[in-house]
């Protein structure tokens, strides 16, 4: 049998006994170790989603209106828009920041409106 040396648990870091090829220490550390990598997935997971929803409902937006779509606030959050969600932030040529899910673009105008674009 080879002794391997420094071999530690992959969920909670003490030293592992017996076999060469065992990254955790018991079924317990497997386990949860798991858990909370299928938890940090679904977390991906639907933040991802939110922001292709986001990015889907710009498009049609721009896709229905054209492209110098100024829509109210309301109008997006009733097709189910997060304003909090974006991928990317950038300053247009006027200094206005908008915030991009992927390619297309959202810019608060006034009165509740906001200015669309496609990057
Ligand atoms: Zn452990």
């Amino acid at each position: 049998m080879r002794l391997s040396q420094n071999r530690t648990c992959t969920a909670c870091s003490t030293a592992i006994q017996g076999r060469s090829d065992k990254k955790f220490c018991s079924e317990y550390c497997r386990n949860s170790y798991n858990n909370q990598q299928k938890t940090n997935e679904q977390f991906v997971r639907s933040i991802n989603s939110l922001l292709r929803r986001n990015r889907q409902i710009i498009k049609l937006f721009l896709e229905t209106i054209g492209p110098d779509a100024v829509v109210f606030r309301d109008d997006m959050l009733r097709r189910g828009f997060h304003f909090e969600y974006y991928t990317h932030a950038r300053k247009d040529k006027e200094g206005q920041a908008i915030r991009f899910c992927y390619e297309y673009g959202y810019a608060p105008t006034a009165h509740g409106y906001y200015r669309l674009v496609r990057c």
